[in-house]
């Protein structure tokens, strides 16, 4: 509800919309930027009409602030005044009145649990709700949590730790076959040492303040037992009578929506000029984590920009189309990549542009519903993108080529505005040469008159031309991904054309 980023707004009710479906463009009110909001919460202005002073909210107290012209909204357990922000907000104010004088958390969550409210609203804090939940949600104790398992068929994980004179071996029992080592994300930070492991829609946690100092550590996983061994290097070798101190949320799991997003700072190592206003920016990691971001999942990046903290979606690619088709076992850990448009104009990429190489940005744990596992039986994959909407597509692309056994035709319809902006069209073309399962068509909505390839937006015509089966019966995966009207769009096309909904997968938030 809070800091929609412009693609995924407006909300299809929302008064911003200028016209009920098709192509819609959001106007931008003068004064009114995300921006502007900033500077309006550092100007010293009291926002919340409290002179500084947070209170205790009761329920009826909050349920009096129900206008737009006086709006407060709880968002675990803290109360904002809104009303300020309410012409800011870029998923507009109908958006952010359906949680007026209320518990906005759920909502909160569902559309963008991402945003970082607390530092967009801090100057908005009224105080706290006079009587806390009884459980927070998403905070069940484990044992709760292991009865609605237990019903689903399913065992809650649990681990144990033990070492020799060098090493300290933490093993996590998953109780479950399909882990890998995308499964676990491990960070050595100051003195937290914390594992998550995605399991489903849950994580189990370790989190610990190791009782001794540690050099290094490695990730195990033995897949069909579903066990992950994470083992310690000791910095020295005494023997230790406890792994650790237990920290926030230790040896729980809980619902993977309610863990909050875990970040770490990775250094910019480099950044290259792919088109005019696109650029790979290349990011590594800090040694003491573990982490690899699955196909088709996106992160997130923060920045502190004029001292509120940031964050905006992106999805990593390889470093290139052709590199890892040659090569697609060489995974490295150690770096990641984007490519990201600059937008002169906007929030967020303007700063990225500015960091220097040695700077930090902090990248958050992966995030997404894509499961590339489902689709080991994929005949043909047909991929849909605009502009960095191409993003996703890099690893889908590079994925199914080399790891899809049936896999007969892979195409890509890449809609730009003009031969400028087509992202490494050179790498796209030559992989297309190179292997014939692969065919690449460029689609351009602003060409210049010399343009002799197609033209114009997502259409019937263009999509029956492109979304031609290897055979009747062939298993299809439609992929999409592009400014949220062209995926809508795309999406109603896909289904007037009878493809199902396990057919499509369209990116999001
Ligand atoms: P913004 O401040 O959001 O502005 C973007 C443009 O919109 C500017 O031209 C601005 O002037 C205009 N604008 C802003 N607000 C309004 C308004 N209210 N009305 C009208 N116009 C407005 N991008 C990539 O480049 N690479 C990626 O890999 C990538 N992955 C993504 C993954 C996901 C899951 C999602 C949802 C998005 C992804 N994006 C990606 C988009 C990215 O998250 C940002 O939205 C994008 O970088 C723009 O951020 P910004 O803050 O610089 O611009
Ligand atoms: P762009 O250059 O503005 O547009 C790319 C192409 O899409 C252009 O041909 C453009 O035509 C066309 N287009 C735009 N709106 C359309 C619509 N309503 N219907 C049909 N065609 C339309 O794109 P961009 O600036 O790179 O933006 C890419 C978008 O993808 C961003 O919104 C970003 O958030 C999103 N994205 C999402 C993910 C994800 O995983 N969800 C990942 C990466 C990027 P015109 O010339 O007419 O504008």
């Amino acid at each position: 509800m809070l800091n929609v980023p412009s693609q995924s707004f407006p909300a299809p009710s929302s008064q911003q919309r200028v016209s009920a479906g098709g192509r819609s463009k959001v106007p931008l009110k003068q004064g009114r930027s995300l921006m502007d909001w900033i500077r309006l919460t550092k100007s010293g202005k009291d926002l919340t009409g409290l002179k500084g002073r947070l209170i205790e909210v009761t329920e009826e107290e909050l349920k009096k602030h129900n206008k737009k012209h006086d709006c407060w909204i709880c968002i675990r357990g803290f109360v904002y005044n809104v009303t300020p922000y309410m012409e800011y907000h870029p998923g507009g104010e109908d958006e952010l009145m359906r949680a007026a004088g209320s518990d906005g958390t759920d909502l909160f969550d569902q559309v963008h649990r991402w945003v970082n409210y607390e530092s967009m609203l801090k100057e908005c804090l009224v105080g706290r709700m006079a009587v806390k939940p009884a459980v927070p949600k998403g905070m069940l104790p484990k044992s709760q949590v292991t009865d609605t398992l237990a019903k689903e068929g399913r065992s809650s994980p649990s681990y144990d730790w033990f070492q020799t004179d060098s090493l300290v071996t933490i093993v996590i029992y998953t109780k479950q076959k399909d882990i890998n080592l995308d499964s676990v994300i491990v960070d050595h930070q100051d003195d937290s040492f914390r594992a998550e492991t995605l399991i489903k829609d849950y994580s189990y946690i370790i989190h610990i303040e190791l009782s001794h100092e540690i050099e290094d550590f490695s990730v195990r996983v033995v897949e069909n037992v579903g066990k992950i061994e994470i083992v310690l290097k000791k910095k020295e070798n005494t023997s230790w009578k406890r792994l650790g101190h237990p920290l926030e949320n230790h040896n729980s799991f809980i619902p993977k929506k309610d863990t909050g997003l875990y970040y770490r700072k990775c250094q910019l190592i480099s950044k290259e000029d792919v088109t005019h206003d696109t650029k790979l920016f290349c990011l590594m990691l800090p040694p003491s984590t573990h982490f690899q971001v699955p196909v088709g999942q996106h992160v997130y990046l923060k920045l502190t920009i004029t001292g509120t903290e940031i964050v905006k979606p992106y999805t990593p690619v390889s470093d290139s189309l052709l590199s890892e088709f040659k090569e697609p076992v060489l995974l490295n850990n150690k770096y990641i990549y984007f490519l990201i448009k600059i937008y002169p104009t906007g929030l967020f990429t303007p700063e990225l542009d500015q960091l220097q190489i040695g700077d930090f940005v902090s990248i958050s744990n992966p995030e997404g519903n894509f499961k590339i596992s489902q689709f080991q039986e994929l005949e043909d994959l047909f991929l849909l993108a605009a502009g960095t909407g191409f993003t996703p597509m890099v690893k889908v692309l590079n994925y199914a080529l080399t790891n899809i056994p049936n896999l007969r035709k892979v195409k890509l319809m890449f809609f730009n505005k003009t031969e400028d902006d087509i992202i490494w069209r050179s790498q796209l073309e030559k992989l297309a040469f190179k292997d014939k399962r692969f065919d690449v068509e460029f689609v351009l909505s602003a060409p210049t008159s010399e343009w002799n390839g197609k033209r114009g937006h997502i259409s019937p015509d263009l999509l029956s031309e492109f979304l031609k089966r290897s055979s009747d019966k062939s298993e299809v995966l439609i992929c999409i991904c592009g400014p949220t009207p062209f995926t809508e769009q795309g999406i109603r096309l896909l289904h007037d054309r009878n493809f199902s909904e396990e057919e499509i997968h369209s990116f999001t938030a």
